[in-house]
């Protein structure tokens, strides 16, 4: 499907739950987010029919998150479902990686092997400043168990001024001993409201400490849907990512709808939900009625972030977490 700008809409983004272990602060604050009553969640068998239904019209490329996945009772349920649907041609999962090394075989066996594990430092201490919680050991211990295990691992970090910019350079260094790749990425409004003021340290901050350090740094082409800027250091096994996720520079490729735990419909991540697709499916349309509306909202769906932004219903201030987008 294509939207009105010509874009190739094919990726899916689905929350599977809201809640979460950690407690990143940039993603929530200390006390948590008030979490949705299971019910108000869309169920395993739900998820696996908007996923038919997406499938049917085109969508190749799904990615489960949350809130953290594992966290999910049914999760491997609905892997295992969704590994059975033959339209997707590939399934990613992003994870905080402190509940998901019990499920590697599992995983293995139903060829999920795409995961995105966050990551914002290699420093313990720092580690637990950031997600407020002493999980270091276990994250980097499923890192090592994922390479081993031959899954194709995607660090995410989010980078903070006076946080962790030191860590740019050690998280990229990994992608020369370990084929991994690394995104840096942006900090973004998304903390549940509570922190009003980011001092961003940009995507263009990142490019120059990355440039500082390799100076054989090269350029890689993008591909279909890309919202990094890729580079790669000749000689190491992965590349290298820098995702302007506020400066919001890669719209115009931008090939992705995102569905929240709660059904809400994210066309764009700054818009504020465009439609709820749970309380649609459940006063029980059929699968054509629900492929309609999946059209019709990829039609309307803005231009840039900008665009998105301008047409929210709420302001900035009382943006949500991201743990209930889902990243
Ligand atoms: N809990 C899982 C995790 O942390 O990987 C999945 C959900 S998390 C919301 C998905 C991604 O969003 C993570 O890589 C996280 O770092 C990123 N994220 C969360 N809040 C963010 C923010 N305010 N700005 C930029 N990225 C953010
Ligand atoms: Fe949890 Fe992920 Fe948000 Fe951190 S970024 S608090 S791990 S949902």
């Amino acid at each position: 499907m294509t939207d009105s700008f010509d874009r190739t809409i094919d990726y899916v983004r689905i929350a599977v739950t809201d809640r979460c272990n950690l407690r990143c602060f940039y993603c929530m604050p200390a006390e948590g987010i008030p979490y949705e009553p299971q019910a108000h969640l869309l169920s395993y068998e739900e998820i696996t029919r908007l996923l038919k239904i997406l499938g049917g019209i085109g969508f190749r490329k799904v990615r489960f998150t949350g809130g953290e996945p594992f966290l999910r009772k049914d999760f491997m349920q609905l892997l295992e479902n969704t590994a059975g649907l033959a339209d997707f041609e590939s399934i990613h999962i992003t994870s905080n990686g402190t509940l998901l090394q019990k499920h590697i075989p599992k995983l293995r066996a139903l060829g999920i092997t795409k995961i995105n594990l966050s990551i914002d430092s290699l420093n313990k201490e720092r580690f637990h400043k950031i997600t407020r919680r002493d999980d270091f050991e276990k994250v980097i211990q499923t890192f090592y168990m994922l390479i081993e295990n031959g899954f194709k691992v995607k660090l995410n970090a989010v980078i903070m001024k006076g946080i962790n910019t030191q860590d740019i350079i050690p998280l990229a260094e990994l992608t020369k001993d370990f084929p991994v790749d690394v995104r840096f990425i942006e900090e973004m409004p998304f903390n549940g409201g509570y922190k009003k003021n980011i001092e961003m340290y940009s995507a263009r901050d990142i490019h120059a400490d990355l440039k500082a350090h390799f100076s054989d740094l090269q350029k890689i082409p993008s591909k279909h849907g890309d919202t990094a800027s890729l580079l790669s250091v000749p000689g190491y096994q992965g590349n290298l990512g820098v995702i302007a996720a506020f400066s919001r520079t890669f719209c115009n490729t931008c090939n992705r709808l995102r569905i929240s735990s709660k059904g809400d419909i994210k066309s764009c991540l700054y818009d504020d939900g465009v439609f709820n697709i749970r309380d649609y499916m459940r006063s029980g349309v059929t699968d054509i009625e629900l492929a309609e509306q999946f059209k019709e909202i990829i039609r309307l769906k803005p231009k840039d972030g900008f665009e998105a932004e301008k047409m929210r219903k709420a302001p900035r201030k009382a943006m949500q977490s991201m743990s209930s987008i889902g990243g």
